[in-house]
């Protein structure tokens, strides 16, 4: 069975990459949509042409109405707004849907969550495959050194980034604080100016660089006194979030309605039980 895939922000960066990693994915899965925003100067562009791999005769247009008939799942890597407005009509539809986009409220992480009782949804933070690993040594890792530590968390991304921390930033943070039964909301602490006083061991720091063309730079330290440990994942190419997201369109297609993240489609969750 082919599974035909549509890609919102298709001429964005994340978009043209996803349009490269279907086209080397094989024949099970074919693009058969690209999708940007109504006023987006690429209308009517071949979307192989704009990922650089050649003509592929599929136009980018400017809506998902026009095409959700004749797509199986949906690839979104935009903004919010633009996400919310395609989860809902793919939950309309009965189409399924991978969601990359970031730096969702919790109201709109809520909106997410109900879709996905009508269709099958896959949401990461992080689609690549180490990080994903890396969640499950940072769960580890908290677990051993509890309370005896302090735990920070480094990210650096590119200057085009629009949210900080990052998304996978957070879940990082998340990860750390579930296993240590904190609420990431109270302990947070984000960025530190001025006249901090000492630090409060239970609270969890993340620190954000944004600088030229890094593509995704993540570093959770847990430091002790007299030693530290620090779990690093170095992204140094975009194609390996689009490899996994196609990774998790390609798992979507075996699955019913409900609520997925990247650890169900490489079976981490299973790994740890
Ligand atoms: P980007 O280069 O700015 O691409 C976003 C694209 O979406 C742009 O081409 C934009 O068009 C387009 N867009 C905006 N509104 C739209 C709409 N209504 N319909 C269709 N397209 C629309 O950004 P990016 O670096 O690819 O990142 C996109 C998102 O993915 C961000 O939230 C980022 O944090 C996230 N991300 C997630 C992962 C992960 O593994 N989960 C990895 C990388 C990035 P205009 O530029 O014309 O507005």
């Amino acid at each position: 069975m082919t599974i035909r895939i549509g890609i919102t922000g298709a001429a964005g960066r994340m978009g043209r990459t996803l349009i490269e990693a279907i086209a080397l994915a094989g024949d099970e899965l074919q693009l058969a949509a690209a999708i940007e925003q109504p006023r987006s100067s690429f209308l009517g562009a071949d979307s192989g042409e704009l990922s650089g791999q050649g003509r592929n005769g599929v136009p980018v247009v400017g809506s998902l109405g026009e095409v959700i008939d004749s797509i199986d799942a949906l690839i979104d890597f935009t903004v919010p707004a633009a996400t919310l407005a395609n989860v809902a009509l793919c939950a309309e539809r009965g189409v399924a849907i991978v969601i990359g986009t970031t730096g969702f409220t919790a109201a709109e992480q809520g909106e997410i969550e109900s879709a996905a009782t009508r269709i099958a949804l896959c949401k990461a933070s992080n689609f690549s495959t180490g990080v994903n690993l890396c969640f499950q040594l940072l769960d580890m890792a908290a677990r051993v050194l509890g309370d005896e530590v302090d735990i920070e968390v480094y990210e650096a991304h590119h200057r085009h980034k629009i949210d900080a921390p990052s998304g996978t930033a957070l879940s990082m943070g998340e990860v750390v604080a579930n296993a240590l039964g904190r609420d990431l909301a109270k302990v947070a602490v984000y960025g530190r100016q001025g006249q901090t006083g000492a630090r409060e061991r239970e609270t969890i720091g993340f620190a954000t660089v944004r600088a030229g063309d890094i593509v995704g730079d993540h570093t959770v330290t847990f430091a002790a006194e007299g030693e530290r440990v620090e779990i690093t994942h170095k992204a140094s190419s975009r194609m390996s979030f689009a490899r996994g997201a196609v990774r998790a369109a390609r798992w979507l297609a075996g699955q019913g309605a409900g609520y997925y993240d990247m650890q169900d489609v490489l079976g981490l969750k299973k790994l740890a039980e």
